[in-house]
């Protein structure tokens, strides 16, 4: 009896070990699943948080969030760029990160307004900046403020090309302006009775006939400048021989050239070819000729050369041996309507948009346009084309 007691006893204390056992080893298999779960979890957080900086740091606009004590609690790169701090001033005050006293001054008018929206501010540079500025509240689910988000969008660009459009139409409306009111009065005086008198009649009509051809050579440099910039221009580049392409040009200006009794000197070696369309070559080198015809030295000499680069480029240039450029304006010469000497230019019958033409018409080659001068030592204006291959050098 006592011997099945003890039987009994041991059964049961096996069953005990082993239920125990069990409920261990599920207790260890949950927390193995738990932990497997709470890493995956973690994992997806940071996948998250990677994402969302990914994306916010991609923003043009800069952004920055501010918690309800007006610490920074998310700023991404172009709020870091624009207003030159490090990340690392996340748990810093606003005012301490941007260094500005107005982007403060919107951030504490939130929460007596909601939303302060297109609010433009300038950061004084160098250099300086015009941002527009939206701020709003944030709130949790249940509305409560959670603290506030201010995205800043840099204007700089797109003022400084309103500008530039602006004082193009304004250069523009002049230009048409003088040549048209010219032609007005001539004809009203014809109008008037000038016409009886033969001497007025054939001045009036010349001016007539001049300042119609100084239209028409406007409007025609407008609308091709118009669409080399929108880049509507279709180039169709080809083998093109340089020393050819400037007897051409030579050819064509002859009178003018003649006219100043200036020398022209084609010094490009025959070899060199260029993968250029031959229509806008001849442009460029036809304005960069004329100029220095027009602004060269009465009797002077206007020469072109040519050199072939190491890659696989060739540079020309147009050297006169005139006044040449002041400094000042060696930067401005290319663009649209400067003009060193606006009298001087008129006077030639400059557009003020040959040299701008030059520039876009050798940029949609791939090339690049400068120009060196030393007041009383000529201008030399040097661009650069792909080369089609190099032939015969030696002359
Ligand atoms: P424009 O129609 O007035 O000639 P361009 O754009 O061709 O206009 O040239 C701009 C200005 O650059 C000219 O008005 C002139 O003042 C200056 N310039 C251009 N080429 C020369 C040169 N070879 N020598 C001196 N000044 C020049």
């Amino acid at each position: 009896m006592i011997a099945f007691l003890a039987l009994l006893a041991a059964v049961a204390a096996a069953g005990w070990w082993r239920a125990r056992r069990r409920a261990q080893e599920d207790s260890l298999r949950q927390a193995r699943v738990l932990s497997g779960l709470r890493e995956k979890h973690t994992q997806a957080i940071e996948e998250h948080q990677h994402q969302l900086e990914t994306l916010l740091d991609s923003m043009i606009e800069g952004l920055i969030v501010l918690d309800n004590h007006g610490r920074i609690t998310l700023s991404n790169r172009a709020a870091e760029m624009l207003f030159g701090f490090s990340r690392q001033m996340v748990g810093g005050s606003l005012l301490e990160a941007v260094r500005h006293h107005e982007v403060a001054a919107v951030a504490a008018r939130l929460g007596a307004e909601a939303a302060i929206l297109d609010h433009e501010i300038r950061l004084e540079g160098p250099p300086l900046r015009v941002v527009q500025v939206n701020a709003v509240v944030l709130r949790d689910s249940a509305g409560t403020g959670t603290g506030s988000l201010l995205v800043f969008h840099d204007l700089t660009r797109l003022r400084e090309l309103e500008g530039a459009r602006q004082e193009f139409v304004a250069n523009v409306s002049h230009e048409l302006r003088t040549p048209l009111s010219l032609i007005k009065s001539a004809a009203e005086t014809l109008l008037d009775g000038g016409k009886s008198d033969a001497t007025a009649l054939d001045r009036l009509l010349k001016i007539i006939d001049r300042h119609a051809d100084r239209l028409t050579l406007l409007i025609d440099d407008l609308l091709l400048l118009a669409k080399l910039d929108s880049g509507r221009m279709e180039l169709h580049p080809e083998p093109t021989a340089l020393r050819v392409a400037t007897q051409d040009v030579f050819d064509d200006l002859l009178r003018r050239a003649a006219a100043r009794e200036v020398r022209l000197e084609n010094a490009v070696p025959p070899g060199l070819i260029a993968q250029a369309d031959p229509d806008r070559l001849r442009q460029a080198l036809s304005n960069l000729v004329d100029n220095g015809i027009k602004y060269g030295r009465i009797g002077g000499v206007l020469k072109v050369s040519a050199r072939a680069l190491e890659d696989r480029r060739i540079e020309i240039c147009v050297r006169d041996d005139g006044p040449g450029i002041p400094p000042e304006a060696l930067e401005r010469v290319f663009e649209r309507f400067y003009r060193v000497d606006k009298a001087r230019s008129r006077e030639q019958g400059g557009t003020g948009l040959g040299l701008a033409i030059v520039k876009h018409a050798i940029q949609a080659h791939g090339g690049d346009v400068r120009v060196e001068s030393e007041p009383g030592k000529g201008a030399a204006f040097y661009f650069t084309l792909p080369a089609a291959g190099f032939g015969d050098r030696s002359s």
